[in-house]
């Protein structure tokens, strides 16, 4: 006879990742200046400490939006750092857009990256969890539960791909932390609502799942407000004219039951559907936000003196950024970029960034396929000509990073008939422009600091393998905690 299997409900066929940065913007200022790390810190935002790190967290007891006076009665040596929001939006641009959005554009299928304000994203990664499980043993996969304990492939297939997934949200946070430098923490569910509710169980840096099994005992004591679309005033209506409190009381209603408490029909089953563990189109799907703005390459490395060596660590990255823009362009409907950018470092990683950049046109793409063979109009070739331009010996390097942004809708090119010889004047004349150009480079300094990994190219395939242990090795400080259900 044939083994009876539990019906796998609608949802169950999603894996869904939620990241959040820890106390983003203080984590900012630590990443910038790691001294911070070690003291309370908080920052301002009007007269209101908006967030503190976890030092004035922990040993401090400053909870976030805390009248600035009050914080400072609680811990005198606070240091009182006010909003830099520009940087703030730049650095979740960096992570999310480029480290973490690179990640996703790698994985096989269709997976999709949703940012949501400054530090939070989902990111749906049923296909890449799919490939990985339909491809474990040729790719050597080991499936492993939360407590890291290796399980049958074919056990309790749901479950499997909730740990798979929780394998995938441990790359993505070790990559931006190799990367970048910052810490994350995550939830691994098969909906939005779940996977944001686990990714609180393990902060900072840290991760959970949530089976569905172990889904009324999550979910049945917490009150009812932490079902989306349950503010104060629906939560006061349900209490007065339901009796409701949790979740669990919630549950046993019907939507007529409840309806007198919300604006509209759709609103009660919104809520009651979420409080009942099923998928909600509308807002349990992961909506991308759009492709990455920019895409880029970069690697850390022993000190450099040469132009020699620049070429050389040069080409590593532009090897890598290739096979991105080339990921991208299929991805994306051939967009291109008009944008080419340099960063590089002399200094260690508290030495500022410097950068510079220039216009190129989609005639530079010409040359993917082949940048081994060196042609003026290709990036390599293009980097080389702005750094020299910009960098006279002696110097000493230690990071650099190239990246194309600013992209467009494809060119329309001329046709085949004139094409041979047109297309020739429009590389010269393009040529020429860039050359142009590049007497007009902008630079700029950053003093974001950043703590890489020496010699990784980031964001790439080596930093997303990168495993537990060197990130742990990284991370000093504070150990990644485990995976816990
Ligand atoms: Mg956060």
């Amino acid at each position: 006879m044939s083994q009876l299997k539990t019906p796998m409900k609608s949802h169950e066929k999603y894996v869904i990742i939620h990241l959040d940065l820890d106390c983003f913007y203080a984590q900012v200022e630590e990443v910038e200046n790691p001294k911070y790390r070690d003291l309370p810190l908080g920052i301002q935002q009007n007269q209101t400490i908006s967030t503190v790190n976890y030092c004035g967290r922990i040993k401090y007891k400053i909870p976030k939006m805390t009248r600035v006076k009050q914080a400072l009665e609680m811990c005198p040596e606070l240091i009182v750092i006010p909003a830099r929001m520009e940087i703030y939006r730049e650095e979740s641009r960096k992570i999310f857009d480029e480290c973490i959005g690179e990640c996703v554009n790698s994985f096989h299928g269709d997976c999709v990256l949703e940012v949501c304000g400054i530090d939070e994203a989902y990111i749906n990664v049923t296909d890449e969890v799919n490939w990985r499980l339909e491809n474990a043993t040729e790719l050597g996969i080991d499936v492993k539960d939360h407590r890291g304990r290796k399980v049958s492939k074919s056990v309790n297939s749901q479950d499997n791909h909730l740990n798979i997934g929780s394998q995938i949200a441990e790359e993505i946070r070790c990559n931006v932390f190799n990367s970048l430098g910052y810490t994350i923490s995550a939830g691994i569910a098969h909906s939005k609502f779940l996977s944001k509710l686990a990714s609180k169980k393990q902060k900072p840096n840290g991760q959970a799942l949530i089976y569905s099994e172990s889904f009324d005992e999550e979910i049945n004591s917490q009150d009812v407000s932490i079902i989306p679309n349950v503010g104060y005033t629906t939560k006061q209506k349900l209490a007065e004219l339901c009796q409701i409190s949790t979740v669990k009381q919630l549950r046993a209603q019907t939507y007529v039951n409840i309806i007198k408490c919300f604006n509209s029909d759709k609103a009660a089953i919104k809520v009651l559907n979420i409080a009942n563990g099923k998928f909600d189109e509308e807002y349990d799907r992961v909506v991308s936000k759009g492709p990455p703005k920019s895409i880029g390459s970069e690697l850390t490395f022993l000190t450099i003196q040469t132009y020699e060596d620049f070429e050389q660590k040069l080409r590593t990255i532009t090897g890598d950024l290739f096979t991105r823009i080339q990921r991208d362009l299929k991805r994306n409907s051939n967009r291109y970029a008009t944008k080419l950018t340099l960063r590089y470092c002399h200094g260690s990683y508290r030495d500022p960034y410097h950068s510079v950049s220039c216009k190129i046109t989609s005639n530079i793409y010409n040359n993917l396929n082949n940048y081994e063979e060196k042609d003026e109009s290709n990036i390599h070739s293009l980097v080389i000509k702005m750094f020299k331009q910009k960098v006279s010996l002696p110097f000493k390097l230690q990071r650099m990073g190239v990246s194309v942004s600013d992209f467009v809708e494809p060119p329309k090119f001329a046709t085949p008939k004139t094409s041979t010889i047109g297309t020739s004047k429009i590389v010269n004349e393009e040529e020429k422009r860039e050359g142009n150009l590049l007497s007009s480079f902008s630079q700029q300094s950053s003093n974001t600091n950043k703590k890489r990994k020496a010699d990784s190219v980031s964001n790439g395939s080596q930093g997303r393998q990168t495993s537990i242990t060197s990130f742990l090795k990284n991370k000093g400080a504070s150990p990644i905690k485990k995976t816990k259900q």
